[in-house]
């Protein structure tokens, strides 16, 4: 068996078979994976020599079924099935090793049981090499997929690469892999962190073991403080989120994804803060430990799919699902707790970007509810794919975990399957893919916990963020360096949709709205937070529809807070008009106003004309101004 956290180039065997057993590479019927396996020319045979490729996939995650040698240069590959279940065949991860300096090979994938996937939209293979430890993708002109008649007319992945290290050990694998191993090492060095920084933000439990034997990990955030939270029927309730993960074996997008999430979560981050304080969430890192570590594209060890059997699942074939089922009815029946969101991650192969499938109800309130959240994440998430998204009540699908909860457990549950592609996504001008890389998947996992604090800031559950904070948090550097990252990825125009779109379908802008509304004449400039429209007794939809509608006059209103601003400066323009006599307009045009302002402003406008004046909110220069060239910039810096 598999030691801790080894990194799969260490070539151990999964299967402990002797190198002779192995040459054969199908001495197991085809089931098992290549374990160093060297691929000699016809009548070849002694001692391998350079250039004769060894193939190995005996190792955690590791799928490779078996490897001919079909012409000079050129391999057919054939992807192991999943255990006790031939259909899914997608998923790779083998490495190559006794390569030759530049030699070059073309291998072919030609059982891929996946017709329609995203190797035609962009998506390729990732390669490492043990000199070269971070993986890269490979160059699309060099990737082909297409119906091959040498294959039965099958669809074939083929691609060509040169190995340019004959030293080196070279992976290949369709997406970053995840191991179980790797979650066991990040949630034990996460406990680590956490015993030595004192502050205790969460619990690791053990919610059941696999048929393998393996933990199936709940970690459980629960440091709700204060009052309990009251719910639309008036019941005290602590709200709980659950977050699945990895029940597919070969979603490790999903499980970076997690571990974006998670890691915000536990963080000091202000928004984590929050979160933490007011919501218990669970979350169960790897669903499927068995299947991941098995290499297995969807299954678990029996060959059962584990999004697909949440209506008949027993303790004794699907104990992960039957164990999660019974945390989820004993919290749903519970007087002190309301499940509000089970959101299962998983990772998808036929579509680019991000994206949420979500239920149909009959109930209309019940459903315009349920739109709400992933509205509000695509707003948080520049990859996001609204395309793409899915509401169903489909048969077919019954017996996925979005659907058992909608079903099963009580009305106030959103349930949801959230996606991201194995691929990329489009960029704003909808035709370039950017292929994701881990930290695209980490950052969609922060942007999750992102679009919680905004759904109950808009459900009025938690208050909305006051003027000076969100004032503050537009002036922090931070905003400034992520723009500047993402630059260089997306080569997008100054002000990417992240940074822009961050900002919550705001309170702030409805409250400058309403304020300026009735009161500019009053010289209210700076705006005060005031009730949300619709805020107590409407569904979140309605609110959502209603913040919507407001977004014209609010836009409306900049205008407003920059003529305040312009009429402020033309103040301060007048009080230190004793020094700068040209063409200024008279103090009596703005007497009414020169006496609102504090004694404390007025000494801070009399200032020497040389020195400038300290910006309040916003500077214009009526310098500028008068020469024509007023710079738009000047009222958003
Ligand atoms: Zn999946």
């Amino acid at each position: 068996m598999l030691g801790v956290a080894k990194d799969p180039l260490e070539h151990t065997s999964m299967y402990e078979r002797t190198e002779e057993d192995s040459e054969g590479s199908d001495g197991e019927g085809g089931m098992g994976n290549v374990s160093r396996v060297i691929i000699r020319p016809p009548g070849v045979s002694g001692k391998a020599k350079r250039g004769q490729i060894c193939f190995d996939a005996a190792f955690e995650t590791g799928n490779l079924g078996k490897a001919n040698l079909v012409g000079e240069f050129e391999y057919d590959l054939f992807l192991r099935p999943d255990t006790c279940n031939p259909r899914f065949r997608f998923w790779f991860n083998f490495t190559v090793d006794n390569v030759k300096q530049d030699q070059k090979v073309i291998f072919n994938f030609v059982n891929i049981s996946k017709a329609r996937n995203l190797f035609n939209s962009g998506l390729t293979p990732l390669v490492k090499s043990s000199s070269r430890p971070k993986w890269q993708r490979l160059p699309k002109k060099h990737v082909f997929y297409y119906r091959s008649p040498y294959h039965q007319n099958h669809y074939v992945l083929s691609f060509a690469f040169s190995f340019d290290k004959e030293d080196d050990v070279y992976q290949f694998a369709l997406a970053p892999p995840y191991s179980y191993s790797r979650m066991q090492s990040y949630l034990n060095l996460i406990e680590s962190r956490q015993q030595q920084g004192g502050e205790k933000k969460f619990t690791r439990s053990l919610l059941t073991k696999t048929l393998q034997n393996r933990n199936v990990d709940l970690i459980t955030i629960d440091h709700v403080v204060g009052k309990v939270k009251t719910n639309r029927v008036e019941r005290c309730v602590i709200r709980v989120i659950i977050i699945l993960c990895r029940s597919h074996a070969n979603a490790s997008p999903a499980s970076f994804m997690c571990q974006g999430f998670l890691e915000f979560l536990l963080s000091s981050h202000n928004i984590a803060k929050i979160l933490r304080e007011n919501f218990v969430f669970k979350i169960v890192p790897m669903v499927n430990p068995d299947g991941v570590f098995l290499g297995n594209n969807r299954c678990n060890l029996i060959g059962q799919d584990m999004n697909r059997v949440w209506q008949v699942a027993t303790e004794f074939s699907h104990p992960e699902i039957f164990a999660i089922k019974n945390m989820l009815k004993e919290i749903d029946n519970s007087d002190s707790y309301q499940i509000d969101f089970v959101i299962d991650l998983h990772a998808h192969t036929s579509l680019h970007g991000c994206f949420m499938y979500g239920n149909t109800y009959e109930d209309v309130y019940r459903y315009e509810r349920h739109l709400v959240f992933p509205r509000l994440f695509a707003g948080n998430a520049q990859d996001y794919a609204s395309a793409n998204m899915i509401f169903n009540a489909d048969e077919k699908k019954s017996g996925c975990a979005r659907r058992y909860c909608c079903e099963k457990l009580s009305d106030t549950v959103n349930a949801y399957t959230l996606e991201i592609s194995m691929g990329g996504h489009y960029l704003k001008d909808g035709k370039t893919v950017a292929l994701y890389n881990e930290e695209g998947y980490y950052r969609c996992g922060r942007n999750l916990a992102r679009t919680f604090l905004q759904y109950y800031r808009f459900i009025n559950v938690l208050p909305a963020p006051l003027p000076s904070e969100v004032r503050q948090k537009k002036r922090r550097p931070r905003t400034h360096n992520s723009r500047s990252r993402s630059k260089n990825r997306y080569e997008v125009k100054p002000r990417p949709k992240t940074t822009r779109s961050y900002a919550p379908i705001s309170y702030t802008n409805l409250s400058i709205c309403y304020d300026s509304g009735g009161s500019s004449d009053e010289g209210g400039f700076s705006p005060t937070r005031t009730v949300a429209p619709g805020s107590s007794h409407f569904s979140g939809y309605r609110n959502y529809r209603r913040v919507a509608s407001c977004t014209m006059p609010c836009a409306g209103t900049t205008n407003q807070q920059q003529q305040l601003t312009h009429d402020q400066f033309a103040l301060l323009r007048i009080k230190s008009g004793r020094f700068d006599l040209a063409q200024e307009p008279s103090l009596h045009d703005y007497g009414g106003k020169s006496k609102s302002q504090s004694p404390e402003k007025q000494t801070r406008f009399e200032l020497p004309v040389n020195v400038p004046p300290k910006p309040y909110l916003s500077i214009i220069d009526l310098n500028q101004l008068t020469r024509g060239s007023l710079r738009v910039s000047s009222f958003e810096d």
